[in-house]
């Protein structure tokens, strides 16, 4: 199995059909085929105190709520950079991860 992984299907009722893809569905500012999902958590796989470059990698997974039985679970995870913010102040160096919109 390789990433990204993809459950295409409630895990209780097997039904496709969830609560952001209903919400987004004829949205004409997101495209057809554009991936949705109501909520991401972003786990960083590499140590963020050693990192050289901008960005840090990761697993991004989605999760969506089943709009049949209200099921929250996990529709797609797949492994992505995000950058990451390095602010100066007083003279300390802060690392934000913002993970993807
Ligand atoms: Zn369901």
């Amino acid at each position: 199995m390789s990433f990204p992984i993809e459950f295409k299907k409630c895990p209780v009722c097997h039904s496709q059909e969830t609560v952001c893809r209903l919400a987004c569905d004829g949205e004409s500012s997101i495209a057809k085929d554009a991936f949705v999902s109501l909520d991401k958590t972003f786990t960083p796989i590499q140590d963020v105190t050693r990192l050289l470059g901008p960005v840090v990698k990761g697993i991004l997974c989605h999760f969506d709520v089943c709009s049949k039985c209200g099921m929250r679970y996990c529709t797609r995870a797949e492994i992505t950079s995000v950058p990451v913010n390095v602010q100066h102040s007083s003279g300390n160096v802060i690392r934000n991860l913002q993970p993807p919109r």
